[in-house]
């Protein structure tokens, strides 16, 4: 790995293991322990950005074995392809639903996301594979347009595609036949949410009326 810092990637990574272990290990040691011995059984997964800002454990204040946790670029989930390839996100799901038997996936987007912003510009290979590229391109459906509006600004253009990440992944969730199936069947609930990185803030999907609401707002308290 390399480091702009002067200090070496080894002991940033150490110092923060000392202040765990002399300080949130002891209030947490019976709960790993029981981990250890029970093993997991959270019921919330999360899909979230890879992004550093934007940490699930860090913005839903959650402790060990409480959430199960997926991250790749721009919180995307594919669409089920039962084919020959290798698939991380849906091997994570697999685990989750049929062996962790989460009860909610939330889908979480964010302001300022670098995945969406490379799609938005259209950016060029980061690497001969240009992973990121293909990566994103799963975003658009076949036949599919995504551009700026009229009168949008590049700003509103920018949040619309992140939130419709958020919608994209909740939408190819139902195309696994074991997420469908136990959400159909109400032991199983699909969420969206979208972090707002500078304010700190969380917006949380209404499904019915396909908008974002600020949890601080009195009707999005359900
Ligand atoms: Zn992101």
């Amino acid at each position: 790995m390399v480091s702009n810092s002067h200090v070496p990637v080894s002991a940033t990574f150490l110092n923060g293991y000392r202040t765990f272990s002399s300080q949130r290990l002891p209030t947490e040691q019976s709960r790993y322990r029981e981990l250890a011995e029970r093993g997991q059984s959270p019921e919330v997964m999360v899909i979230g950005c890879c992004d550093s800002r934007v940490s699930p454990e860090v913005i839903f204040d959650a402790g060990p074995g409480e959430l199960f946790v997926v991250r790749n670029v721009a919180n995307l989930v594919p669409v089920y392809q039962p084919d020959s390839g290798t698939h991380g996100v849906s091997a994570a799901l697999e685990y989750a639903v049929n062996v962790l038997h989460v009860k909610h996936i939330v889908v979480l987007g964010h302001a300022q996301c670098g995945g969406i912003r490379a799609f938005i510009d259209k950016a060029a290979p980061l690497s001969p594979g240009d992973f990121i590229g293909k990566w994103m391109a799963m975003f658009v459906k076949p036949g599919e347009v995504v551009e700026q509006r009229e009168h949008e600004t590049m700003a509103d253009f920018t949040v619309r595609i992140e939130k419709a990440a958020v919608f994209r992944s909740l939408e190819n969730l139902m195309t696994f036949p074991f997420v469908r199936v136990p959400v159909e069947r109400g032991t199983l609930q699909l969420h969206g949410a979208y972090f707002g990185v500078a304010e700190g803030s969380l917006f949380v999907l209404d499904k019915d009326a396909k908008e974002f609401r600020s949890v601080g707002q009195p009707d999005a308290s359900e």
